[in-house]
């Protein structure tokens, strides 16, 4: 009874701290220039969050006019503009169990993106490196661009770190680019990868991925055109399901921890969640090894959705 009552007393806790947003769903529709991918309810009126398919930055909207299309029309409409073509390749590298999706931008650039993965962790946010970060690149570039995928349990357990995050956008520190990186995040060091992260039993793909986005819009994080999996982990079903909800998949060629080198137009990623203190301390070294091209301008962070949007 006991043991029953502690699960209930946990779940209501879940609940409340995350109440799903009312009719949240998938949807295909046009307004202006946008391509519309979700809408919900707020009290009487219709929410949306859209795309720009030639800027590749997403919005809310409300008090718009919505025109709804078929995914086909949709898909046509889009197809000559950086968002198809994204879409198109994305559709050529669905296939690999690891690092599938979209993994450099440009090669002519001078300098990489930056992606920095908040996996669930009881350990607190990493601050160290955002500060140096911030001191390694300004003034030259100010906010600095970076990207980060977020998960709904490291929401949950990390609200200070979160609120500090956000301070530093208000600031104009940062300009971040938040990506969905699931809700629950499953790992199990003891199984294969072919059975682990959302390849693992039982896993409901779209309510990973569509929990997720209202956990980051109840924080009001916008979230971005991008998904990473977790642990870069997919296989064709689930990667078919992310494109099939509007969403490109995001890989990455310089996975730090892993001795991966940084390339130009690379999509660079550490983990700032306490979990992976080696890719930390190399980025901090290569920070410092830089020190002088940042400052001449010749090896900078690039913004993934400005660069993207180049193709
Ligand atoms: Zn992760």
């Amino acid at each position: 009874m006991k043991a029953i009552s502690t699960v209930l007393l946990l779940l209501s806790s879940i609940t409340l701290s995350f109440a799903q947003l009312s009719e949240y769903q998938p949807f295909w529709g046009q307004s202006d220039d946008y391509l519309v991918l979700r809408k919900w309810k707020d009290g009487t009126s219709e929410k949306y969050w859209a795309v720009h398919p030639k800027t590749l930055q997403t919005m809310i909207l409300e008090n718009v006019t919505v025109k709804p299309m078929t995914r086909d029309d949709a898909r046509s409409w889009v197809s000559r503009t950086p968002y198809g073509r994204a879409m198109y390749t994305e559709q050529t590298r669905d296939g690999a169990l690891q690092d599938a999706g979209l993994t450099r931008t440009q090669p002519n650039e001078k300098g990489f993106s930056l992606t920095m993965d908040l996996c669930p962790s009881h350990k607190p946010l990493t601050r160290d490196v955002f500060e140096d970060l911030i001191a390694a690149f300004e003034p030259e570039e100010k906010p600095v661009p970076i990207t980060i995928t977020i998960t709904g349990l490291w929401m949950q357990s990390h609200a200070e770190d979160l609120q500090w995050l956000k301070n530093l956008e208000k600031r104009g520190d940062l300009r971040i680019t938040w990506v969905n990186h699931s809700f629950h995040h499953q790992y199990d060091p003891k199984l294969p990868l072919t059975r682990n992260f959302l390849l693992s039993k039982g896993t409901d793909m779209a309510s990973e991925i569509l929990l997720n986005e209202q956990a980051m819009i109840q924080n009001e994080l916008t979230p971005s055109i991008f998904f990473r999996f977790p642990g870069l982990i997919s296989d064709k079903s689930i990667f078919d399901e992310v494109l099939n909800v509007g969403l490109l998949p995001l890989g990455s060629d310089a996975w730090l921890a892993k001795g991966q080198k940084v390339q130009p137009g690379s999509i660079v990623l550490i983990h700032p969640n306490g979990n992976e203190p080696v890719g930390i301390t190399d980025f901090i070294k290569l920070l410092k090894t830089n020190a002088s091209s940042i400052k001449k301008k010749d090896w900078l962070l690039y913004d993934l959705p400005a660069s993207l949007s180049k193709n």
